[in-house]
């Protein structure tokens, strides 16, 4: 996989791990039709579920942290549609109301709440 895809998928998928969310396996699909983009595919442990995921080559951390968020959020919540709790991450504001959002604030990828805007979490340091 490639060296910047990997950076911005490892504090993704360690929020994934410590608020217990379904993990993708993450497999590189070797092949990419654009030479400024990495890409590698997001799957289900029974392969039965996936999704692309990619990430704008050269472009600072921050902002490739957030892109591939939004993608591997995306994913999460598919992956728990038919349970109880399909809002990944739970905003700790509205808990029952909406999921966290990533946007690039102070030089970091930020969760925060899509209503009000405030930054709970630096992506990567969630629990
Ligand atoms: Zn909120």
């Amino acid at each position: 996989m490639h060296v910047q895809l990997a950076g911005a998928l490892a504090p993704v998928l360690a929020d994934v791990t410590a608020t217990g969310a379904p993990v993708p396996r993450v497999v590189d699909d070797g092949w990419s039709a654009d030479p400024g983009t990495a890409t590698a595919m997001l799957s289900s442990g029974d392969g039965r579920h996936g999704a692309g995921v990619s990430v704008p080559l050269g472009r600072p951390r921050p902002e490739q942290v957030s892109h591939v968020a939004g993608m591997v959020q995306d994913w999460v919540v598919d992956e728990l549609r038919g349970t109880t709790a399909t809002n990944w991450p739970p905003c700790p504001h509205h808990p029952t109301t909406h999921p966290l959002e990533v946007v690039v604030r102070d030089g970091a990828a930020r969760w925060s709440c899509p209503r009000d805007g405030t930054p709970v979490a630096v992506v990567g340091t969630l629990r």
